[in-house]
């Protein structure tokens, strides 16, 4: 075949295809742009699934499991100030907390991190839903940038409206956990901005809050809680939709006096107590029902 005729070919192949199934009848449908309409891009490296991590205490799948997630880490480093780093105080604490409820049995604990890597906030949420998590407790710190004078504990649960403007500034700095040079790369179809509980998620919810009640009645004579302690808004680490999650957001890393508590071994094992003592209290109402 001569190199015209090839030539010719490429150029003719498209038209008869297209002049064939407009003889047959047929249409090659055309996207119409509109509600319906869903472009998806998908990433190829956040893709691939984390590995699921090592389960602690009684190996019986009958025990509940606790999935304790230390924010942040590697290169995102969270909140910081007076020296310290979110991401190491979060772990110190969710160390201590791992540790305890190994020590007292009975309850199975597993971690998102138990060392300085990165996971975003989606693979965080989806870990505790893999593993068939029955709690999911987030450990956090915020700042208050110069305004070091502002302290106090206070825990999360998630909700389509935020209980306070702090709250939802609070949101939407955690939530900015899932972007790399201000692009996201989170693995969710729908943004982090669209968090929707959705009518099969009130059951959890429910958990969720109760668990979050029972931590400040459990801790108020231990943890510096801040005023408004309950606190709800769309963060997306809390997302799974099976399991009752909170965001435990531990005080003011801007605050030298209690970034320097938190860190200390005291306050890791005044933490370890209340949260333990609150986990066991809510394991045992929740095989009450
Ligand atoms: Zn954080």
């Amino acid at each position: 075949m001569s190199l015209r005729i090839q030539l010719w070919m490429v150029f003719l192949a498209p038209v008869i295809l297209m002049g064939g199934l407009y003889a047959f009848g047929l249409t090659i449908p055309v996207p119409h742009f509109g509600r319906d309409y869903v472009l998806r891009l998908l990433l190829p490296d956040t893709a691939e699934q984390v590995g699921l991590p090592t389960v602690y205490g009684p190996q019986d799948a009958s025990r509940p499991l606790v999935l304790i997630d230390p924010g942040h880490g590697g290169h995102d480093p969270g909140a910081s100030g007076a020296g310290f780093k979110e991401k190491t105080l979060a772990l110190g604490l969710a160390k201590a907390l791992k540790n305890r409820l190994v020590e007292e049995g009975g309850i199975r604990v597993a971690m998102t991190r138990e060392d300085d890597i990165y996971l975003l906030p989606a693979e965080r949420d989806d870990l505790a839903r893999r593993l068939g998590a029955n709690l999911f407790i987030s450990i956090h710190a915020d700042s208050a940038g110069e305004q070091s004078g502002v302290t106090g504990a206070s825990i999360y649960t998630l909700s389509n409206t935020a209980s306070s403007e702090a709250a939802a500034r609070f949101a939407a700095r955690e939530n900015a956990a899932d972007q790399i040079n201000g692009v996201s790369v989170g693995t969710r179809e729908d943004g982090v901005e669209d968090i929707l509980v959705e009518l099969s998620q009130r059951r959890t919810q429910a958990g969720s809050v109760e668990f979050a009640t029972l931590a400040i009645r459990e801790g108020e004579d231990v943890i510096r809680f801040h005023p408004q302690a309950k606190r709800s808004a769309a963060l997306a680490v809390l997302r799974a939709p099976d399991v009752p999650s909170v965001l435990f957001e531990s005080g003011f890393i801007s605050n030298p006096e209690e970034a320097r508590r938190l860190a200390s071994t005291e306050g890791r094992a005044q933490f370890a107590d209340v949260m333990a003592r609150t986990i066991r209290i809510f394991f045992a109402r929740q095989s009450g029902q």
